[in-house]
């Protein structure tokens, strides 16, 4: 496993700072309601999260780190974190192979038309 680059103690302290000792997760990307940010207190404890994933964005800036409460850590890290490494992964071994395939419906079939009945057809003149 590659080394996991952390965020400075200068960066730390900022985030936490910034974060007023408030989670700072904020919305779904940490699996609360649009727009909605956590409101525990970081007293409890705190971790330092890459907003965006340290893997993919290789970024340790006071931008991409929240000051969030374990709870929503642990969510995140389950929730997003680990499946966005493994898309990314999955998305450069698939290549073009991951094209959907998607069932086309067949058309509806057009109403069966019957066709009147002709009566039997006299070849010959009827005898009399
Ligand atoms: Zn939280």
């Amino acid at each position: 496993m590659a080394d996991r680059r952390e965020f400075t103690s200068k960066t730390r302290k900022q985030a936490l700072k910034r974060s007023g000792l408030i989670c700072e997760a904020l919305g779904d990307w940490y699996g609360l309601p649009s727009g909605q940010r956590c409101t525990r207190n970081l007293g409890d404890g705190v971790n330092y999260d890459h907003l965006i994933l340290d893997a993919n964005s290789h970024d340790n800036s006071l931008e991409n780190c929240r000051a969030v409460c374990p709870k929503c850590h642990a969510w995140k890290t389950a929730n997003r974190d680990t499946p966005t490494a493994a898309k990314t992964v999955r998305q450069q071994l698939m290549g073009m192979k991951t094209r959907a395939k998607a069932k086309i419906p067949s058309p509806p079939k057009p109403a069966r038309v019957e066709k009147p009945k002709l009566p039997p057809r006299q070849l010959y003149g009827a005898a009399s």
